[in-house]
């Protein structure tokens, strides 16, 4: 049986008087990956703010575990077990790939994610260990940003475009380190441009068009067309 992990009920965002997010109803189940597409502008970043309590949300229109997190301040929802990997990556650049790491076990949990664990994810971090941020690839910042959410044992995982401005071989290796994390009990909500790397990542895909899902399915149920027209719109 599926339990359902996170639910949305007509989620709405705004900034000041523009509103971003007009009614999202979205579930994801424990252990699932789901991926979110989308043009630029359709809302899929905003919709993770919300998650993780950045942009502000009613107090019941987000469900998590089944218990209403709208409302909560971020730090309370990472401690409740959400974690987002934000677009850009945002590593504190003075503090070493260790101190990143560390920082993102405050606040957390308990549960399996350790730095021992980031480390043997991605190897590499554990030899630039006392490497500043600043010193890093934009791919091994990538994995710092990962590890760094990891670190606070999340039942949940936010990525927001990860494969922006990386070579298709980084890419490559970062979306290898997805069935481990899955594997350690982590769900994955991925927002990704690419529409293939989003298909053959997910068990499910959602489509936001200009704040609105505009699609929701299987990823092995839904057609190119299917998507292509709720991506780019008919208009
Ligand atoms: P992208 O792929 O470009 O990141 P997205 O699907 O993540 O796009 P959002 O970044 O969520 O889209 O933006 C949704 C809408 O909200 C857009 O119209 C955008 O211009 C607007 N928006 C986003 N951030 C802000 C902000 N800080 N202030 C005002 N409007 C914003």
């Amino acid at each position: 049986m599926n339990t359902t992990l996170l639910r949305t009920r007509r989620l709405t965002s705004f900034y000041g008087d523009f509103q971003a997010l007009f009614g999202i109803d979205f579930e994801i189940d424990a252990g699932e990956v789901v991926s979110i597409i989308g043009a630029n502008g359709a809302g899929k970043s905003t919709f993770l703010r919300s998650l993780v309590g950045l942009n502000k949300a009613a107090g019941t229109a987000i469900e998590f575990g089944g218990r209403p997190i709208g409302g909560m301040p971020p730090y309370e929802i990472v401690k409740q077990g959400i974690a987002l990997v934000p677009e850009g990556r945002r590593l504190f650049p003075s503090l070493t790939v260790e101190e990143n790491l560390r920082l993102g076990g405050h606040p957390g949990r308990p549960g399996p994610w350790s730095l021992e664990r980031v480390y043997a994810l991605f190897p590499i971090l554990e030899e630039r260990r006392s490497s500043p941020g600043t010193a890093l690839s934009g791919g091994q910042q990538q994995m710092v940003a990962i590890g760094r959410a990891l670190m606070s044992n999340p039942c949940l995982l936010l990525r927001d475009e990860i494969s922006l401005g990386l070579s298709p071989l980084i890419i490559r290796d970062i979306y290898g380190s997805m069935p481990k994390i899955v594997a350690a009990g982590t769900a994955v909500i991925v927002v990704e441009q690419d529409i293939g790397q989003a298909m053959r990542v997910a068990d499910r895909l959602y489509c936001f068009q200009e704040g609105r899902v505009s699609l929701a399915g299987r990823s092995d149920a839904l057609t190119r067309e299917q998507i292509s027209e709720a991506y780019f719109g008919s208009h």
